[in-house]
């Protein structure tokens, strides 16, 4: 039978309280490890690489308790190193499509196939190994900077978490404040700005060197400098890699390789930017009125 864990989104505040009760990031790992060790299907395997194909057949899920189905027979691709931007109103599904691919949940009907496997004949442990989660409460725990930046890949050295950072354009900052990499975050990582947060948790995906990326845009605003230098950063991040992205920021969504447009968990259009706006549909509504927003 199906197992329930956590959800995505709960999982940073899980992570947070495990982080602050005990020494060392390891040992968390070791926490959720034997959780998730416990949950996996006996005939469900590791797999060391993925390439980053990825197919949605046909799936359809709802939360216990939720009336009806929460998504609904959603099929599309994403090609290794595409992006694929998922868009639409709250509620629409997007978080749903998120907890599937990283299996906090699992498909009722239809698959998710991972280089042509289904995600439910994967270990949930070896599956996650192959994705970096930036989400926007990026979980950065009470810790230093570079524990913080490690976290992505524990066995990484000094150097390659330098070289993260560098790429996460999170660098220069870290180099201004008190003890650079060995500053303490306070709890909730405060002390340092949203924007700075984010960077370090573009920073921990880099280091992790994930074939498959998920990226919740932040919707609040940040100063532009900053947001210039985690675009940049992002896009460093994505080169080469399958990501998908509940995409707030409308630059985002037209670079995508293709958009996914939700609506009350099912996919009405697919496309690129183009193909939809001559479309005239949906998105199309949604990009002029966004539009008017931007330009006043
Ligand atoms: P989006 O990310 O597009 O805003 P979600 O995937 O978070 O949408 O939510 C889709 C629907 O599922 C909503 O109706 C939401 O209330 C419901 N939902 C989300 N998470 C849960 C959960 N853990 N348990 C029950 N219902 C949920």
């Amino acid at each position: 039978s199906r197992q329930f864990t956590r959800p995505l989104n709960e999982l940073a505040n899980q992570f947070n309280t495990l982080l602050s009760a005990v020494a060392g990031a390891e040992r968390v790992f070791e926490i959720l490890d034997e959780e998730k060790e416990e949950n996996d299907e006996h005939n469900a395997v590791a797999v060391a690489q993925l390439t980053g194909n990825v197919e949605f057949q046909d799936v359809s899920f709802s939360y216990e308790g939720h009336n009806g189905d929460t998504v609904s027979s959603i099929s599309f691709v994403a090609q290794q190193g595409q992006m694929t931007a998922l868009v639409g109103p709250t509620g629409a599904g997007k978080t749903t499509l998120f907890n599937l691919l990283s299996r906090f949940y699992d498909p009722e009907q239809g698959s998710i196939l991972f280089d042509g496997m289904a995600s439910i004949s994967i270990k949930r442990e070896s599956l996650r190994s192959h994705m970096a989660f930036v989400l926007q409460d990026s979980y950065l725990f009470q810790g230093t900077i570079r524990e913080n930046i490690r976290y992505g890949r524990l066995d990484a050295s000094d150097e390659e978490v330098e070289k993260a950072a560098h790429m996460a354009n999170a660098h220069s900052f870290i180099m201004k404040l008190p003890n650079q990499y060995d500053t303490l975050l306070k709890p909730e990582g405060s002390g340092i700005s949203q924007g700075q947060r984010q960077l370090l948790s573009i920073a921990r995906a880099m280091v992790a060197d994930p074939a498959i990326l998920l990226l919740d845009e932040a919707t609040s605003s940040i100063d532009t400098i900053t947001e210039l230098k985690i675009q940049e950063a992002l896009q460093r991040l994505f080169k080469g890699r399958t990501s998908f992205v509940i995409a707030h920021r409308l630059n985002t969504i037209q670079r995508a390789d293709q958009i996914v447009v939700l609506q009350e968990g099912e996919v009405i259009e697919k496309g690129t930017h183009e193909e939809l706006i001559a479309h005239q549909g949906f998105y199309h509504s949604l990009y002029q009125n966004q539009n008017k927003e931007e330009t006043g």
